[in-house]
């Protein structure tokens, strides 16, 4: 990927433990990588279609004068955060912030932190089959586009199934929302976790009824398997309700372990009847 870079950005700001280093301040320098697309720009020598590099230099040195934070790791996070909001076009953002006149009473040339962070795609898939189904499904998709980290990006159509694993209940109402967000899939889960106790939900019977169920069912291209997530998430072959509406948002979407699309999948599923 292209990258666009500022190196060695001084910066005068008031971050550090110590309370005169909040008081009095100190130099900062900052190396930033946006990794982005910069051929469109590059063909139609068109600033706005890139990213403009003295305008970014300018919102770093504000953005660090504004705020005061303890850690290093504090500013390049929240930094981070803030440039992949502010400018689209990145996908993703390498950035380093150097203290040289750091409180270590030894010899030394500097100390800095250096993070990437980017935006990554999940699809969640939900599912309701008590009470008001659509209200709870209205009401959970709007507060995770509230969110402050998650960006829904597109919406399936919602579709009713017969409830699924034997259990004796009403009709599910399902669908998948594909979202961008600068979350982990721990602290992903934890927000679905949080909305769906919102919810309501009785957690009492496993594929029992719900009011709300949110799975994540891809992030990224990421397979992963540990105590408290699988992802992609299981089953997902053997399941209409997750295959028909991923199909209808996203056909050509490679499953990650099965490397079939979910077009693909779809269609085996039908033909096995
Ligand atoms: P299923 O997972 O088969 O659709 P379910 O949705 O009814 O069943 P839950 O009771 O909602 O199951 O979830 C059980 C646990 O599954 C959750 O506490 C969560 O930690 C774990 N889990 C594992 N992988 C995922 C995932 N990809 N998305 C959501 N939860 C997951
Ligand atoms: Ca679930
Ligand atoms: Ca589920």
């Amino acid at each position: 990927m292209d990258k666009i870079q500022v190196k060695g950005l001084k910066v005068f700001a008031h971050h550090g433990v110590y309370p005169e280093e909040s008081a009095q301040g100190q130099d900062f320098f900052v190396n930033v990588c946006l990794y982005t697309d910069t051929r469109p720009a590059g063909i139609a020598d068109d600033l706005e279609q890139s990213v403009d590099y003295g305008e970014l230099s300018m919102f770093i040195d504000r953005y660090m004068k504004e705020h005061t934070y303890k850690l290093l790791e504090s500013v390049t996070e929240n930094l981070a955060r803030e440039i992949l909001l502010r400018y689209p076009k990145a996908v993703s953002v390498k950035i380093s912030v150097s203290k040289p006149h750091a409180p270590i009473p030894l010899p030394f040339e500097e100390v800095s932190v250096s993070i990437e962070r980017s935006f990554h795609e999940a699809y969640i898939g939900f599912g309701s089959n008590v009470g008001d189904r659509e209200e709870y499904i209205r009401k959970g998709l709007e507060t995770l586009e509230n969110e402050s980290d998650i960006f829904l990006l597109r919406t399936s159509t919602i579709i009713e199934t017969e409830p699924y694993g034997g259990v004796e209940m009403d009709p599910v109402l399902n669908g998948v929302v594909k979202i961008k967000t600068l979350l982990t899939p721990y602290e992903l889960l934890a927000v679905l976790n949080r909305i769906e106790a919102e919810a309501k939900r009785d957690r009492a019977v496993h594929w029992g009824p719900r009011s709300l169920d949110l799975d994540i069912l891809f992030y990224d291209k990421l397979i992963l398997e540990d105590e408290y997530l699988t992802i992609p998430h299981i089953d997902m072959k053997n399941r209409t309700f997750v295959l028909e509406p991923m199909a209808e948002i996203a056909p050509g979407f490679v499953h990650p372990v099965y490397g079939k699309t979910m077009a693909d999948m779809l269609n085996e599923l039908k033909e096995k009847g």
